[in-house]
């Protein structure tokens, strides 16, 4: 029934007290980009560069990489556009990166790390990104996948500036990567939270197996915790410099009250499937940032996933 009476979306994520937190959209290509640009979402916090190349036997050309990434910068002109560097393997196999008889390929060579064993592509991928970039005029940032150290983060960033890109930024999607943001973001620009895998890893639990959702829940309270010291050491990291935007892309950015306890936490931006746009901007509308701290308090300290999520509902009558 709320559904119902939410109202339309006109483009700007803010509290109630005017706090802005841009409402951005994930897309896998040039068509979802025109249907989120016309659903109001202010830019793209991930855009999943694999899907432009699903069904691809060989690695696509720099042409045909550069037509593909325009079509998508196209859609937000003048605005932030995150283009994702490829993220093959486990749930998105592709066959010129992915090695097919891997025992547990979610632990395997996926995402970043297939630059260890096919040097280039990932190369190739920038210097692409980089041309489209150029000749468009949305404001492009460039992240990677599966990101563990902060030794990868750095290597990524120098790969980024060498192809002309200046806002490097990284994935904080494994465990390791959200206990150590600090020490990562003294090497890039910023960070997205992927909570889809960071909620995975964390509770080794598979994301694509059914009997294991409940585990498989971005309220655990360890992947709540993950969350505040990834924003601590955010803000930790650069020492003397303002704290580094940390954004959120995986699906708990779509969960309106969830999407609250992030802004809580101190998450800059919140990026999810442009049909959850019009729900999430209609609840943080309802809430002051300090109320969203107290909101992200009170998941904070519950002991379960249930538990949290009744906690934060209850006190959110917008969702009634
Ligand atoms: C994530 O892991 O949360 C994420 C946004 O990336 P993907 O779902 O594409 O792995
Ligand atoms: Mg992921």
């Amino acid at each position: 029934a709320a559904r119902a009476t939410l109202p339309p979306f006109d483009g700007s994520g803010t509290t109630a007290d005017g706090h802005r937190v841009p409402l951005l959209a994930n897309v896998g290509g040039g068509e979802e980009a025109a249907v989120a640009a016309a659903a109001g979402a202010e830019g793209v916090g991930l855009l999943r560069t694999e899907f432009c190349f699903l069904n691809r036997s060989e690695e696509p050309t720099i042409p045909e990489q550069v037509a593909a990434y325009k079509a998508v910068f196209e859609a937000f002109p003048g605005k932030k556009v995150v283009v994702r560097t490829l993220d093959a393997g486990a749930d998105k196999p592709l066959p010129f990166l992915t090695d097919a008889t891997e025992p547990n390929p979610a632990l395997g060579v996926r995402g970043y790390r297939t630059d260890w064993t096919t040097p280039g592509v990932l190369e190739r991928q920038l210097q692409a990104i980089a041309q489209a970039a150029a000749e468009s005029t949305a404001v492009v940032w460039v992240m990677a996948p599966m990101i563990a150290t902060a030794e990868e983060a750095g290597h990524f960033a120098g790969l980024c500036s060498a192809a002309g890109l200046d806002t490097s930024g990284v994935m904080v999607e494994v465990p390791s990567a959200a206990l150590t943001a600090g020490s990562i973001l003294k090497r890039v620009e910023f960070a997205s939270l992927g909570t889809n895998d960071l909620t995975q890893y964390t509770m080794a639990a598979d994301r694509q197996l059914g009997p294991l959702a409940a585990l498989n829940d971005p309220w655990q309270p360890a992947v709540l915790r993950l969350v505040q010291a990834t924003v601590d050491g955010a803000r930790l990291g650069g020492t003397g410099q303002a704290p580094k935007p940390v954004g959120v892309c995986g699906e708990s950015a779509a969960d309106p009250a969830l999407g609250v306890v992030l802004v809580g936490l101190g998450v800059s931006t919140l990026s999810m499937t442009a049909r959850a746009l019009p729900g999430v901007a209609a609840v943080l509308r309802s809430v002051t940032l300090d109320q969203a701290r107290d909101l992200a308090g009170l998941a904070l300290s519950a002991d379960t996933a249930a538990e949290a999520r009744a906690a934060v509902r209850s006190k959110l009558p917008v969702l009634d």
